[in-house]
């Protein structure tokens, strides 16, 4: 399979081009990436120069780039977004653009090359906030700030092409993924360092809000299967089950490089912060897929990686 990955240089997607590559020998992969704030080169360490790999700079909302680059690819998965939730608080307008219209222009050149396959990386947020039980994939959309708003936006785009044009999409739908390659903006990255260097780390409100945590891993093992396996036109939730409150990952951390608990400040709240959400994954579980990674597990491993 020749598949084209937006955003493969960010967090998750480089984390998949790498998982794809070293799983798949007769898999060939094209890179497609802006290079933003978020995207990194180094993040492809090690496949740069794999045959089988081809890194282009380039921005997803370049028609022109991207009616050349789907010409002769069989699945397109997209990574590429605007994903930090804080940004889209101070200017939501990155946010349309590069997440709905961008993806508006792969669909559009999806469909003009016929390509087989096109899986939209999606987040559980686009769900909005669950107090108790889970969000199954018919749940309505109830997205509760800027970046989930954008991102349930191009779920709906991309299900419309399903229909529309009989292109043939498949949604994931990921709860909070952690582990190597990830932004230092985010909070394990973020908190981990602090935490190692002794100073504060600024918790959100009074820590409650509740996540549920994925290894990055997990997540590219059932993107992959929903990728060659899933049903054109489903979207599947990919859940871990490892729920925590942000107090107890900022706990956990401080545990794991030998922190203090005094290093913890409560800071103003996120504007409109979710209080909770969590996955029922059901059907990718069906495809037969586990998450395998404990909290603690993947945690331990982050802190290899980043310390
Ligand atoms: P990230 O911010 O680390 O990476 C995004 C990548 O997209 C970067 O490399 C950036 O350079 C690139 N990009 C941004 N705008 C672009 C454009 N216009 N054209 C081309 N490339 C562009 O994000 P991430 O955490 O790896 O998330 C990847 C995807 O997974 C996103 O769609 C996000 O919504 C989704 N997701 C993330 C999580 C999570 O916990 N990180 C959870 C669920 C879903």
């Amino acid at each position: 399979m020749r598949i084209l990955v937006t955003g493969g240089a960010g967090f998750i997607g480089s984390n998949f081009v790498h998982y794809v590559l070293d799983k798949h020998d007769e898999d060939e992969i094209v890179t497609l990436d802006a290079l933003t704030y978020a995207g990194s080169r180094d993040n492809l360490d090690g496949v740069l120069d794999d045959p089988r790999h081809e890194f282009v700079e380039g921005d997803i909302r370049d028609r022109d780039l991207v009616a050349e680059l789907v010409e002769d690819v069989d699945a397109i998965v997209n990574f590429a977004a605007e994903s930090h939730v804080d940004r889209s608080i101070q200017g939501a307008e990155p946010f349309v653009s590069t997440n709905v219209q961008g993806t508006q222009t792969l669909l559009d050149a999806a469909v003009e090359a016929n390509v087989d396959r096109f899986l939209q990386i999606s987040t559980d947020e686009v769900y909005g906030q669950i107090l108790e039980g889970k969000f199954s994939e018919d749940d309505r959309l109830n997205p509760r700030n800027p970046y989930s708003a954008t991102k349930a936006s191009a779920d709906l785009l991309a299900k419309s092409y399903q229909t529309t044009h009989g292109l043939s999409v498949l949604i994931t739908r990921t709860c909070n993924n952690f582990g190597p390659r990830q932004h230092s903006e985010k909070l394990i990255p973020k908190f981990l360092q602090k935490a190692a260097a002794g100073e504060e780390l600024p918790v959100y409100g009074d820590g409650s809000n509740v996540r549920e945590w994925i290894y990055v891993e997990d997540n590219c093992r059932a993107l992959d299967l929903v990728l060659r396996e899933g049903e054109p036109g489903e979207v599947y939730n990919i859940g871990s089950d490892e729920e925590r409150t942000n107090l107890e990952v900022t706990e956990a951390i401080l545990n794991a490089v030998g922190g203090s608990k005094d290093q913890i400040t409560f800071v103003e709240d996120r504007a409109g912060h979710d209080q909770r959400y969590a996955l029922e994954s059901n059907k990718v579980k069906e495809l037969g897929w586990r998450a395998t990674t404990s909290f603690e597990e993947g945690l331990e491993r982050a802190v290899d990686y980043y310390l």
